[in-house]
């Protein structure tokens, strides 16, 4: 798994996806650079999210709120007081860590355990087999899975009663290890917030400290009435909104999947009290269903409840993806009841509430959120697409599966030899399908080894141009996956493309 990882990392880099930020000062940890591929991958899924939630739903707008936002905002929403995360060092190591991931990596050990013996039983079962017994019956399964609740419990009720040496002495006894040192010589646990602050204003004392926002959804709650009013939206309806959100991670590591300075995709969702339910377990099935659209298998996905609720949600999940380093969340949705909208209504001294004028009655709209990480939904589709690929006649070859819908280039064209006007009706189809479609040229190399860094790059489709092109205006077009190759007339290339990478 770890070199699977390695891998993802490595390929990225080598072929134009993510580089370290400011690499040539030696990077900057946590931060990173989407490049060239890169950015055309991020900005389909970000369109792919979009279209799904705005596009296609009558009741759902968008907004782009600023990242900068008035100090009190931050002190309504609960941030400046909560928005902490449990920090222990390792007195050996000097290392840092958050004392809630150590205790959930230990509990999902425990779940793979679990999982072990599931998995033993099918094979000796066969057909016979019934899961869901099993879970419920088998001593160790369920030993397994009740020592992880009865801890992940333990340490939500000390998290959430500030009882922080509850949750050290809950490290101690597990006797969890510095992952990277095997040292058990724990600090005490004490709370860290992640906000970064600024300033604004250039006189000393006229400076106003801001923060830089740690999530979008606030921008969206102090736009609620506006939008309600101008957009002349009924109840229930959701705002959408792409873009950055900047956390002090205490450890950031894995890549883009935790890092100071990512993209999330959020979508608020306006209700009457007393419905919050029953939108919730829609949007939760959902968003599941948008996930799996993307073909990365339903295997890789599982919900997570949690047993540990933020200071807003009266209930919360989250969508989990088997990432190279296991299970992880890659969309959290939660029912964030009234608390944002009347802490704002508190603290701006504003009415944030909705004028039925079916019923005449004037009310602060319950929420349901869907907040899914750009990044990470990048990370999840980009490294289960890339896999290693062993060919009939023994050969390997890397292909990045990735679903065409987002793949950064649709097509590359290519010309068979670079003579007799074969690169020029090359860049004759080109002209033809730029308007469309992101499409490359690429001359250099034999055709095999072009074709294979098309593969790598995740290029759906390869057309090349031969001395019959220039006779009877077909081409050849190899798609990726199959590696087939079909003769079609460069009039039907258009439809063809269009078929295949549509949303
Ligand atoms: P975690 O428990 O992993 O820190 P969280 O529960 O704090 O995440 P939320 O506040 O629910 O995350 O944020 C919503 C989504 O934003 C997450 O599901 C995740 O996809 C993304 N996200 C959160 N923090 C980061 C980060 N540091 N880097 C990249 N994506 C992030």
């Amino acid at each position: 798994q770890e070199d699977i990882f390695k891998n993802v990392v490595s390929h990225a880099k080598e072929y134009g996806y993510i580089f370290p930020s400011s690499e040539i000062y030696d990077g900057l940890s946590a931060v990173y650079d989407y490049a060239q591929n890169g950015v055309e991958l991020k900005k389909n899924i970000r369109e792919y999210w979009w279209k799904s939630m705005v596009q296609m739903h009558e009741n759902i707008v968008g907004i782009d709120a600023s990242i900068f936002m008035h100090p009190t905002t931050w002190k309504a929403s609960g941030h400046v007081d909560a928005f902490n995360d449990p920090l222990i060092d390792n007195k050996d190591s000097k290392k840092r860590y958050r004392a809630d991931v150590l205790i959930e990596d230990y509990c999902e050990k425990l779940y793979q355990k679990a999982q072990k013996e599931i998995e033993k039983a099918k094979k000796r079962f066969g057909e016979a087999f019934d899961e869901n017994q099993f879970v419920a019956t088998n001593p160790r399964v369920v030993g397994y899975l009740t020592r992880k609740q009865e801890i992940l419990e333990r340490m939500a009720r000390g998290l959430d009663n500030g009882d922080l040496a509850d949750v050290k002495a809950l490290i101690e006894e597990l006797e969890i290890a510095d992952p990277d040192t095997g040292s058990k010589n724990w600090t005490e646990v004490r709370q860290f917030n992640l906000m970064f602050g600024t300033k604004l204003g250039a006189s000393a004392d006229s400076a106003m400290d801001l923060y830089l926002r740690p999530e979008t959804a606030q921008g969206i709650f102090v736009n609620f009435l506006n939008v309600q009013k101008t957009g002349r939206m009924k109840i229930p309806f959701g705002i959408a909104q792409t873009g950055k959100a900047f956390r002090n991670e205490i450890v950031a590591r894995q890549f883009i999947f935790r890092m100071r300075e990512f993209e999330q995709m959020e979508m608020q969702f306006f209700v009457k009290p007393g419905e919050e339910m029953k939108y919730y377990e829609y949007w939760k099935e959902t968003r599941l269903k948008w996930h799996l659209s993307l073909g990365m298998g339903p295997e890789n996905y599982r919900f997570h409840d949690h047993e540990k609720l933020a200071h807003y949600a009266n209930a919360a999940a989250d969508i989990e993806f088997n990432f190279p380093f296991g299970f992880k969340e890659l969309e959290g949705i939660h029912s964030r009841t009234d608390f944002d909208l009347k802490a704002h209504e508190k603290f701006s001294g504003k009415k944030l509430q909705f004028f039925d004028n079916e019923t005449n009655t004037s009310y602060v709209p319950y929420v349901v959120e869907t907040s899914v990480g750009l990044d990470r939904m990048f990370l999840s589709v980009f490294s289960k697409s890339l896999v290693e690929e062993t060919l009939e006649d023994g050969s390997t070859r890397t292909v990045l599966r990735l679903p065409s819908v987002l793949a950064p280039t649709k097509a590359t064209i290519l010309p068979l030899v670079k003579k007799d006007g074969l690169p020029e009706l090359a860049q004759d189809i080109i002209e033809e399908l730029k308007w469309d479609f992101n499409v490359a040229y690429d001359e250099k190399d034999a055709v095999g080894r072009r074709y294979r860094r098309a593969d790598a790059l995740g290029t759906p489709f390869c057309i090349t141009v031969d001395h019959q092109s220039l006779e009877d205006k077909t081409v050849t077009i190899r798609h990726r996956d199959t590696m087939k190759q079909d003769r079609v007339a460069i009039a039907d290339l258009r439809n063809i493309i269009e078929n295949e990478v549509s949303m």
